[in-house]
C-alpha cells in the first residue's frame, strides 16, 4: 500500500545572504533561529501527522536560506528526527542557494539521508542575471563549488530553475548545461514579489506554456546524457493514468500539509507569506485547524466550475491556491498558468499518442 505523507514547508530563518532579483519571500533580518520554539513546533506538526494516520512526515526545508540556522540546529533536527514518532517515518528535502554549504552540512545530510536542491538557473549568464549577492556579485561560481562538494561527499541533489524573461528561447542551452553537469533539475515559473516586479521579469501564461514545451522537445531527445526534468516527468505519468505526484495536481492541497514560520506561526504552505493561521506556543494545531471550518482550501475543489469540464482536469485540479492568489486572484481561482498546462498537456499527449 502506497505511504501516505504529510508535507511540512519549513521556513527556520526569514533572512537570506543573497539578493536574488526575484525573490518573493518576504525576508526578515535574524539570521539565528530560536532553535527551541521552531523544534517544539515541529515536534507538534510530528505529532498531529501521526494521530491523524500518515506515516510518513517530510520536511521541505526553504527560507530565506536555511543554512544559515547554522550546524547545531540542523543536529538538533537530526536529534528530533532519530525521535520521531513510532510508525512515523520522518524524510527530509532541503533547498539551499549553496553558498553556506561545507564539510560539516555535507557528513551531516549524508548520514541523515537529506535529498538536497540546489538553485541554479542554468548556465552562468542565465543564473548571473537574477541571482546575485547583495552587493551585485555573481553567484555561478559558488554554487558551481557547492556542488562539487556535494559529489565529492556523495550527497544525492538536484537543482531548482526558476523560470523568467532570461529563459525564454534558451531552453535547449539550458537543458543541456544541466546534461552536462549530470543533474536532473525542476523548473518553477517565477511569480510576483517586490523583486519580480519591479524588474519585470515575470512571464505571460502563454510564454511559460511555449518554455514548457521546448523543454520538453529538449527532454525527449533519447541522448545518452539525458537528465530528468520536473514537473514534465510527472506530467507524463499522470497523463498516462499514473499517480498525481504533484501537490499542485491534487483535487485539494488541504490537510496534507502545513507551513512553519520561523516565530511558530502556522500557514497552510509556506509559500504564502500571509494567512496565518495561528502559533503553535499559543494553540494547539487541532484548534488552529478547527478554526477554519469550512475550509477555503477544501471548498475551491467544488468552486472551480470553470475547470469541471476541462480535459486535463484528472492532471490538475485547478492547479495551485497559492499561485492564484499571488496573482491577485482569489484563493477559489485556478491557476493564472491554467493556459500553459493545457499547452503542455496537449503537447505531450500528442507526443505520446494518447
Ligand atoms: S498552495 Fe500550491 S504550492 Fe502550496 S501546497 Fe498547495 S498546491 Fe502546493
Ligand atoms: S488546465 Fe486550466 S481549466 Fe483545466 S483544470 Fe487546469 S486550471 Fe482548470
Amino acid at each position: 500500500m502506497a505511504s501516505r505523507a504529510f508535507t511540512v514547508t519549513l521556513e527556520p530563518v526569514a533572512a537570506c545572504n543573497l539578493a536574488c532579483a526575484y525573490c518573493y519571500a518576504v525576508k526578515g533580518t535574524a539570521a539565528q533561529p530560536d532553535a527551541g520554539l521552531f523544534l517544539r513546533s515541529l515536534a507538534r506538526i510530528g505529532r498531529y501527522a501521526a494521530d491523524q494516520g500518515f506515516d510518513e512526515v517530510h520536511c521541505v526545508w526553504l527560507g530565506g536560506e536555511p543554512l544559515l540556522a547554522g550546524h547545531a540546529f540542523f543536529e538538533g533536527v537530526a536529534d528530533w528526527t532519530a525521535a520521531a514518532p513510532a510508525g512515523i517515518r520522518v524524510r527530509h528535502f532541503l533547498q539551499t542557494n549553496g553558498l553556506l554549504l561545507d564539510d560539516a552540512y555535507c557528513r551531516l545530510f549524508k548520514a541523515a539521508d537529506v535529498q538536497l536542491g540546489l538553485s541554479l538557473d542554468g548556465p552562468q549568464a542565465v543564473h548571473d542575471a537574477l541571482r546575485r549577492t547583495s552587493q551585485g556579485g555573481p553567484t555561478f561560481p559558488r554554487v558551481m563549488a557547492a556542488a562539487e562538494l556535494l559529489r565529492r561527499h556523495a550527497v544525492p541533489f538536484g537543482c531548482a530553475a526558476v523560470v523568467t524573461r532570461m529563459t525564454l528561447g534558451r531552453e535547449q542551452e539550458i537543458y543541456d548545461f544541466f546534461c552536462g553537469l549530470g543533474c536532473g533539475f525542476r523548473i518553477n515559473p517565477v511569480i510576483p514579489g517586490p523583486g519580480a516586479a519591479r524588474r519585470n521579469v515575470l512571464i505571460e501564461p502563454e510564454e511559460y506554456g511555449r518554455c514548457l514545451v521546448r523543454f520538453f522537445d529538449a527532454w525527449s531527445d533519447p541522448r545518452g546524457d539525458r537528465v530528468p526534468v520536473s514537473p514534465l516527468d510527472n506530467y507524463v505519468v499522470a497523463l498516462l493514468g499514473g499517480e498525481l505526484r504533484e501537490c499542485q495536481q491534487q483535487p485539494s492541497c488541504a490537510r496534507q500539509g502545513l507551513g512553519l514560520k520561523p516565530n511558530g506561526d502556522v500557514v497552510r504552505c509556506g509559500r504564502f507569506q500571509d494567512r496565518i493561521l495561528g502559533n503553535l506556543e499559543e494553540a494547539d494545531l487541532d484548534a488552529l485547524l478547527a478554526g477554519r471550518e469550512p475550509d477555503p482550501f477544501e471548498a475551491r475543489v467544488a468552486a472551480l466550475t470553470g475547470c469541471h469540464g476541462c480535459s486535463y482536469w484528472r492532471q490538475c485540479h485547478g492547479g495551485c491556491p497559492h499561485n492564484a492568489v499571488a496573482f491577485g486572484r482569489d484563493l477559489q481561482a485556478r491557476d493564472p498558468f491554467c493556459a500553459a498546462f493545457k499547452m503542455i498537456f496537449s503537447h505531450i499527449a500528442r507526443a505520446l499518442s494518447l
